[in-house]
């Protein structure tokens, strides 16, 4: 069993290889598993965080597949903080399990969401049963400086970081008009309707990013 934080396996992974091809042959197997697992966990991990595509289990059989393996079992629903897997390699079977920690994905900022959003979001909190949580409410101006920041180092290009993050000065946020949902945001969407809240996802590249309807004094962009 591996307990992996998404950020110490992704440089597992890229070490594996070379690894595995010194090993006697069954270790050889014993490791491959265990790759597989590992790098099956963390693909199903990915893809159940906030910002995944909310398809874990076909990420894990993807890369089960892709290491040889066998998908035997995997513990993976969308929005989920932790899932677990397990892989089988030439008749040896591995499990892993990859932990989701939300705050690297979606700093939590205090502040002062508009008073009609904080009514719905809360009521939508309420009835998400542990489901949803708020990943970014309010920001302050500095704090969408950094977080735009951040972006253009990663990305290494103002336009390529436009698309994951607002430019300072013209984020919903920092008005106190937007907030990023951390856990099922499908899930969200679904008890939106059910419960007939002013909310509604402006940008469908950001299916966590809920804002209030136009009506309420969201700009629906
Ligand atoms: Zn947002």
């Amino acid at each position: 069993m591996s307990i992996l934080s998404l950020v110490a396996t992704l440089i597992m992974l890229i070490v594996a290889g070379a690894y595995v091809t010194e090993v006697t042959e069954a270790a050889s197997v014993r490791a491959r598993a265990q790759t597989a697992a590992d790098s099956a966990a963390l693909a199903a991990a990915a893809e159940a965080a906030p910002y995944g595509d909310s398809s874990p289990y076909s990420a894990a059989l993807r890369f089960a597949r892709l290491n040889d393996g066998e998908l035997t079992d995997c513990i993976c629903h969308p929005g989920a903080l932790a899932v677990q897997v397990e892989v089988t390699v030439g008749g040896v079977t591995a499990s892993a399990r990859a932990v989701i920690d939300p705050t690297r994905f979606m700093p939590a900022a205090p502040g002062d969401l508009d008073p009609r959003l904080q009514a719905a979001v809360d009521e939508l909190l309420a009835a998400g049963g542990g489901r949803i949580w708020l990943g970014s409410g309010y920001r302050t101006p500095e704090r969408q400086v950094e977080l735009w920041e951040d972006a253009l180092a990663r990305y290494g290009d103002p336009e390529l970081a436009d698309d994951w993050v607002a430019r300072p000065g013209t984020s919903m946020h920092e008005r106190g008009l937007a907030v990023d949902l951390g856990g099922d945001a499908e899930h969200a969407w679904n008890l939106v309707h059910e419960l007939g809240l002013p909310l509604v996802r402006p940008m469908s590249w950001e299916p966590w990013h809920f804002e209030l309807t136009p009506s309420m004094g969201g700009m629906n962009r």
